[in-house]
């Protein structure tokens, strides 16, 4: 069966149950007895349930719908009022989360526990009001015994919450004690009003009385009711202005589609108990090889990592006793311009969605959906479209950055000029279409062995170069050796014929070096790469300035003596 239909019959059931045993003591005797008059009693309910609408704080409080209690007791007995309590406890709960779901608004408890307690205090307030020492004292006295009660109650919980309060140094209120406080309060109001009605009516007579009492319970109602509406046009108010937030920030996160991720994420949580996130990227159409990452997920710490979500097999327990139940994944199509370009996924806690945060997600969608098609355009202008790894124009931007904090902090900073050999004779020999897929094949190969702080860039044709931040040149002279290796072990067969694959790296670093300007770095590494094609290719080399070069192995080649460092040559 449904969820929420188990949870609705679950409360019908035991709203029935109660009704039933009511009706049937009810059946047995009438008056003063313990086992009152079944239509008396449910008509104290009605009352009671009615004028407990009125009762903003929730809790084990009935609030205003104890004024019943009084007259119930007097009319029916203790054991009478406290059903009356427990019946009111339970409608008005009842009552209230439905008025929640049509203003979808946040669900009171089903308050069953909460029901068993009041009674319980009805039924001892109630006997004491009837107890023997009071026999011989007046209605009003009697009666008024649970009003004081409650009141003592009353001042005695506010004393030490409001000393706790100031000791955990925050304010009564609004502090859920606070508002346990307030309906503690409007209970013992309830009670000393009930007992007056009571007295009134044993004057003026019961039959003059009770419209007076259903008059006042009316009221009640009445102003839950106006209660509710404007809860309901301040939640509408408070979804509006979520809604407008959510759309600014989401539309105003432009840098990179990890942050697009990132955003989506934290708009979901602000709808939804979201305990784990997935955003996937769909695969492009344009049958690029991209190596950026395609999945991003959160879980309940909410930290965005790259990867697949690693959801539990079932939500996790909830204080108190609740019925075991399953996620609710609910799934987004990122849709613009006719094509899916992301799904979002949310593992989500189906106890803890408040009714209409579903809706409101779906609203959100457009603009998440157009975020993440600007962040794809954004890629798509910053990637090679062949091999999906950054352009030379962003590997410029950030060697001008990297480049300006180096001088600044005096740290050091390398680049790694890498072109593969003998490219042309691919090209050649296998095709244009075969040496594409060895362009991607050493793009991936790179990328796979760089750090994950180093930048790749398709420098042109067949030339990659690795931006290093922090890095020494002996230390980027061994991580271009590496990919040197990786690029040797790239077993690339065309068409059943095996294309054997080379490449060359020159290593230049900073302040190793000398420079004046990011961009003669890159020339001093391509001077490296040049030695290394003169030397044979399948090797990397280091400069070291003034005509030397360091292999990884062996001895350093100086190709020219030169007695003071001149400009770099320039390589076309
Ligand atoms: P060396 O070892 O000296 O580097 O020789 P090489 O043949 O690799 O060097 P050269 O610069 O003469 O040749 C580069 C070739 O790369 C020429 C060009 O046709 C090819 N090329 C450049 N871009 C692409 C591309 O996107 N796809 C394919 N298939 N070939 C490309
Ligand atoms: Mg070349
Ligand atoms: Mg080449």
């Amino acid at each position: 069966m449904h969820r929420a239909l188990r949870g609705k019959v679950a409360a019908v059931v035991s709203l029935v149950v109660l009704i039933a045993i009511t009706l049937i003591a009810g059946g047995t005797d009438g008056g003063d007895s313990a086992f009152p008059h079944s239509a008396e009693l449910l008509l104290w309910a009605l009352v009671a349930a009615l004028a407990a609408l009125h009762r903003p704080f929730g809790g084990l409080a009935l609030g205003f719908g104890t004024l019943a209690l009084p007259l119930a007791a007097v009319r029916l007995g203790p054991v009478a009022a406290a059903l009356v309590a427990a019946l009111a406890r339970l409608a008005a709960a009842a009552l209230q989360r439905l008025a929640a779901r049509r203003r979808s608004g946040r669900l009171p408890g089903r308050g069953i526990g909460a029901a068993v307690a009041v009674a319980v205090a009805t039924l001892a307030a109630a006997a004491m009001a009837r107890g023997e020492a009071f026999a011989t004292a007046s209605f009003t006295w009697r009666a008024s015994v649970p009003a004081v009660i409650y009141a003592l109650v009353f001042v005695g919980v506010f004393a030490g919450t409001a000393r706790l309060a100031a000791a955990r140094g925050h304010s009564l209120w609004p502090a859920p004690e606070g508002a346990r406080l307030a309906g503690l309060g409007l209970d013992t109001a309830g009670w000393v009003l009930g007992t007056l009605l009571a007295d009134v009516a044993g004057v003026i007579g019961w039959t003059r009385g009770l419209p007076i009492v259903l008059a006042l319970a009316l009221l009640a109602a009445e102003a839950a009711r106006n209660a509710i509406l404007r809860g309901a046009s301040d939640h509408q108010v408070g979804d509006l202005r979520r809604l407008q937030h959510a759309h600014r920030r989401i539309l105003a996160e432009t840098s990179g589609m990890a942050s697009v991720a990132q955003q989506i994420l934290v708009e979901c949580s602000n709808i939804l108990p979201v305990r784990w996130y997935q955003f996937e990227l769909e695969a492009e159409e344009s049958g690029q090889m991209s190596l950026e990452q395609t999945s991003w997920s959160a879980g309940p710490d909410g930290l965005l990592e790259e990867g697949q979500p690693r959801p539990e097999e079932r939500p996790p327990m909830l204080p108190g006793v609740h019925r075991r139940v399953s996620w609710r994944v609910l799934e987004k199509a990122l849709v613009a311009e006719g094509e899916t370009l992301a799904v979002v996924r949310l593992w989500c806690d189906p106890r803890q969605i408040e009714p209409g945060a579903e809706e409101l997600l779906t609203t959100l969608v457009p603009q998440m959906a157009s975020s993440v098609h600007r962040a794809r355009l954004d890629r798509e202008a910053r990637l090679d479209a062949l091999t999906g790894i950054p352009v030379r124009r962003i590997l410029d931007s950030q060697m001008q950055q990297i480049y300006r904090r180096c001088c600044e902090e005096g740290r050091s900073m390398a680049v790694i000029m890498c072109d593969i050999d003998h490219f042309k004779k691919v090209n050649d020999t296998h095709g244009h279409a075969a040496g594409d897929e060895a362009l991607i094949l050493v793009a991936r190969a790179l990328d796979t062995e760089r750090r994950d702080a180093d930048l790749l860039a398709r420098y042109g044709g067949e030339e990659f170069t690795l931006l290093l931040d922090a890095t020494s040149g002996t230390a980027a002279l061994q991580l271009a050796e590496r990919l040197r290796q990786a690029v040797g072990a790239i077993d690339l067969v065309y068409e059943g014929r095996t294309i054997p694959l080379t490449l060359s790296a020159g290593v230049a670093a900073f302040p190793e070096l000398h420079i004046k300007t990011a961009g003669e770095l890159l020339l001093l590494a391509d001077e490296a790469l040049y030695e290394a094609k003169e030397a044979g290719r399948d090797r990397c080399l280091l400069n070291l300035g003034r005509g030397a070069f360091k292999p990884v192995s062996g001895a350093t080649r100086r190709v020219r003596q030169e007695p003071a460092q001149q400009p770099p040559r320039i390589f076309g």
